[in-house]
This record gives structure tokens, C-alpha cells and sequence, in this order.
């Protein structure tokens, strides 16, 4: 099985693309007959409470529920809401699984957040065209979503999703009393480059420095951006200055090792890097726009002292 614990914005397309649902039902006889509908094209897990389903959802973060309503302990309707008070799981489409002949249940599903309802004793050509249906939907909600937080051209985070993750990971170090550095990093003499090559060999370049920053990366927690032009962005949390600059080194020797022909360039024959970094370690009187500036000053400098370097103010 895939490892499906990841956060949304860490899957890849693929992973985002395939589907798992889980069927939540007190009925052992008709969570069967859901596997018997479904197996073949989706991956069902299954639970048979709400005190076993929540957890289930909270680690796979499905991409659909289908939920019973009459259970004993904890209802479908209560389950829904539990799942709507957790950011993370709100927006995973919950199909009820409805008794026939409660007819105020079937106007409830919706009230409640709730995205179709199928009665029971269902059909399984109508189970599985509702379910087909809805998983479909939420593929391209999250195909959108994915989209709307990447660079087209690098794959990397663009500018506006590392803008939200900066202003996030600077309130988490704050609250843990950790350090958080930045890197700006800089493509030197990139005009030239693209002056000399095209646009089309530049587009390549850039695709390639953006992999190589990004394989420097160890840890989980760290991320790269495409800021501007041929202009990236690292965030470090928890990282100090020390080993910012160990890691900022190491990038900037990735993309000297990539060796791509750079015969215009005024300080080297292959394509280089700036880099400018900054870290916080106290957040008193600071804001991330001034760590921001920061890194940006420093990597000025790097500029000023002769490219290809590191430089931390
Ligand atoms: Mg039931």
C-alpha cells in the first residue's frame, strides 16, 4: 500500500490521482456488499463505528466516505461533523448511506454537509455510478488544488503558496522557540544565458537548477519555491544559521556540478548560483518581511562580492 499519511500539498499527481474510500457501517453484511460493488475499481477500507472509522479517515484521508446513519455510540450525522471541525478532512465528499422510508434523513444528508445519499438496500450499478461520479469530482477538486499551489514550469511551489507556508512555519518557530532560515538564491547571469542559448535551453536550465535545489533538501520539512524569474526561494524551519549555510553550500555546489555550458557567463563557463540567506532566532520585534529583506540584502551582496557564492548577513 501506498503511504498515504502524507500531507495534501507533499502528494505527487499520481498519488493524488488514484482513489481510496472508506465505508463506515455497523452492518458487517453491507460493508460487504460495498467491497463486493467497489473492489475492483477503488481501494475500500472499511469500519464498522464511528470510534474505529474517524481514525481511519484522520490517517488515509480518503477520497470518499460512504457513511451510515443509524449506527449505536456515535451517528453518521455526528461523525460528518466531527470531520467538518477538522480543516484537514472537511473537504473529503461524504456519501450517507440512508434506510428507505426515513425520508427527513435524505433532506438532512445535505443539511449537514453531506455530498448525495444512497438508500439501502442499494443497487450496485447505482452505488457505483454515485461513487464514480463524486470520486471524480473531487480528483479534479484536488488536481485544482495541487495546481493552484505549483510553478508550471519547475513543479516547485510558486510564489504564492511559499508566501502561506513563510507565514506559517514563522508561527510555528516562534511557538517552539526555534530558529527558521531562508535562502534566496539567484541564477547569475541569466539573461545572458537565455541571450546566448533561447528561451527554450533557459526554460531547461531553470527546470534543472530547480531539481537540484530541491535534492539538497533532506528533511521533510524544508521547501523550495520558484520566487521570480530565475529567482528560488528555501525555507528551513528550525534550522540555524550554521547549518543554513552548510545546506545553502551544498546547493550551491549541486548546480555548479550539473556543469551546463554557460560560455557567456562573465565568472564562470557553466551555469551558477547566488545565494543569500537569513535566519531568526528571537522573533521579537520581527516580521517574516523583514527576514525576507534580509535574505534578499544578502544575497545582493553575494552579487556585489562576485557571484557564485553564499553570503549570510
Ligand atoms: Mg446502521
Amino acid at each position: 500500500m501506498k503511504n498515504r499519511s502524507t500531507p495534501d500539498h507533499h502528494k505527487t499527481l499520481e498519488e493524488t490521482m488514484s482513489a481510496t474510500i472508506i465505508a463506515i457501517d455497523d452492518s458487517v453484511e453491507v460493508l460487504l456488499s460495498i467491497g463486493a460493488t467497489l473492489e475492483q475499481d477503488y481501494d475500500i477500507r472499511v469500519a464498522t463505528s464511528g470510534k474505529e472509522g474517524l481514525p481511519l479517515v484522520a490517517e488515509l484521508h480518503p477520497d470518499l466516505i460512504l457513511l451510515d446513519i443509524m449506527m449505536p455510540d456515535m451517528d453518521g450525522f455526528e461523525i460528518c461533523r466531527r470531520l467538518q471541525q477538522d480543516e484537514t478532512l472537511k473537504d473529503i465528499p461524504i456519501i450517507f448511506l440512508t434506510s428507505l422510508n426515513r425520508q427527513e434523513d435524505e433532506v438532512r444528508c445535505f443539511e449537514v454537509g453531506g455530498v448525495d445519499f444512497v438508500t439501502k438496500p442499494f443497487s450496485p450499478i447505482v452505488l457505483r455510478s454515485r461513487v464514480t461520479t463524486q470520486v471524480r469530482l473531487k480528483q479534479q477538486a484536488d488536481l485544482l488544488r495541487f495546481q493552484a499551489t505549483r510553478d508550471g514550469l519547475t513543479g516547485l511551489f510558486n510564489r504564492r503558496e511559499f508566501n502561506f507556508q513563510l507565514d506559517r512555519d514563522w508561527r510555528a518557530c516562534q511557538r517552539a522557540k526555534k530558529q527558521l532560515s531562508i535562502l534566496m538564491i539567484d541564477i547569475d547571469h541569466f539573461k545572458l544565458y537565455n541571450d546566448t542559448y533561447g528561451h527554450l535551453e533557459g526554460d531547461r536550465c531553470l527546470q534543472s537548477v530547480a531539481t537540484a535545489i530541491r535534492n539538497q533538501l533532506k528533511r521533510g520539512r524544508d521547501r523550495v519555491a520558484r520566487y521570480g524569474g530565475e529567482e528560488f526561494v528555501c525555507l528551513l524551519p528550525e534550522t540555524n544559521v550554521q547549518a543554513a549555510q552548510h545546506v545553502a553550500e551544498e546547493i550551491r555546489a549541486a548546480v555548479q556540478a550539473l556543469a551546463i555550458p554557460h560560455t557567456a557567463s562573465i565568472i564562470a563557463d557553466t551555469v551558477s548560483i547566488s545565494v543569500g540567506g537569513a535566519c531568526e532566532d528571537h522573533f521579537i520585534d520581527q516580521t517574516s518581511a523583514k527576514l525576507l529583506k534580509k535574505a534578499d540584502d544578502s544575497l545582493y551582496q553575494a552579487k556585489e562580492q562576485g557571484r557564485n557564492r553564499v553570503v549570510f548577513l
